[in-house]
């Protein structure tokens, strides 16, 4: 079968699935303090929806498959759906992003359903500036999801995700390399975007990637580059120039990485959207609940991704927010 491929020749090879709208966190720079309407529970993909769906574009070419949301856990049973996905023919990879809150009950399950990979949203490890981000006192809870991480070597590596902002970040800067040093996380720094619901996003609160860095080489000295070949990963990655931790850098704002986009993303009522940014959607529950084929399915998926987005133009005036925060989205 004809792979995914885009009019400027990005071959999309990631595809993260957000399985629900809902969170246990309010984010600052995602939702709105009182969250947002639910989706009705029959506009959500089933597990078996999405694991066609998966099926399908594991068959045109996706590879990499990420669970998210909303917050993935707080949806029943996500190791069934782990199961379903774990052979998919064609794929390699395949994690969860989540806040973490929920793993000390789940990591067991997950990682016997056959999770590989993990990413753990954590942006303060003090617990006022935890809660004055989420809205939530849950810095601890957060911090025993990965502690219990530590007890299962089959998901590795364990991906530390801080969101940068202006004036709230810096000061801790140095405490989240001092945790990719001591603890076997790899910590990455994420721009902020414009993708929150109450519209708080200004450009003067963006703390780029290089500020930070310059911060980290500032006590550590210089970092040095890790190199892996892979154009299309997100992070530029670093190591200490003794060698023990690993930092990264997201810098989707001050450095876009458009040009290599290898990614698409299916929402949890099944859009499938193929920028964060995007205005449309292509609607694939309809053509699931509508008897469609799977060759009907791959199709639509082609023709999405032949018009994916050249980029996001964030800081242009051609920029347009998209209507959907983060959170409905998945991230
Ligand atoms: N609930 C899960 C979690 O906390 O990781 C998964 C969904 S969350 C929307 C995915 C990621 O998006 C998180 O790392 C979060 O920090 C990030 N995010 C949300 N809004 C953002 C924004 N406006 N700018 C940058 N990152 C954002």
């Amino acid at each position: 079968m004809d792979l995914l491929v885009d009019q400027y020749s990005r071959r999309i090879k990631s595809m993260r699935i957000s399985i629900t709208d809902r969170c246990n966190f309010r984010c600052r720079y995602c939702m709105p303090a009182d969250g947002l309407p639910w989706l009705p529970k029959a506009d959500i993909l089933t597990y078996e929806e999405i694991a066609r769906i998966a099926r399908v574009a594991a068959a045109i070419g996706v590879e990499q498959i990420r669970v998210t949301g909303g917050e993935p856990l707080v949806r029943a049973d996500v190791p069934v759906l782990i199961a379903m996905l774990r052979d998919l023919p064609g794929l390699k990879s395949l994690s969860l992003t989540t806040n973490g809150t929920r793993l000390p009950k789940l990591v067991k399950p997950l990682a016997e359903a056959g999770l590989t990979r993990i990413n753990v949203s954590l942006d303060s490890l003090v617990p006022h500036k935890f809660f004055q981000i989420t809205r939530r006192d849950a810095l601890d809870s957060v911090l025993a999801g990965l502690d219990a991480l530590e007890a299962y070597p089959a998901i590795r590596p364990i991906k530390v995700n801080a969101v940068a902002m202006r004036d709230f970040s810096e000061e801790e800067v140095l405490d989240f390399a001092a945790l990719a040093r001591r603890k076997s996380y790899v910590v990455r720094w994420i721009e902020f975007m414009p993708l929150d619901a109450d519209q708080i996003w200004r450009k003067e609160d963006i703390l780029t990637g290089g500020e930070i860095r310059a911060i980290i080489e500032g006590a550590y000295g210089p970092l040095v580059p890790v190199t892996t070949g892979d154009k299309s990963e997100t992070a530029r990655r670093f190591t200490f120039a003794d060698g023990v931790g690993e930092v990264g850098f997201i810098n989707p704002v001050s450095e876009p990485f458009c040009a290599e986009c290898d990614r698409i993303r299916l929402t949890a009522e099944g859009g499938l959207r193929t920028c964060l940014f995007s205005q449309e959607e292509t609607d694939l529950r309809a053509i699931l609940r509508g008897g469609g084929s799977d060759a009907d399915l791959a199709a639509t998926m082609r023709e999405a991704v032949w018009h994916k987005e050249l980029k996001h133009y964030i800081g242009d005036t051609r920029f347009r927010r998209s209507k959907r925060s983060m959170s409905m989205i998945g991230g």
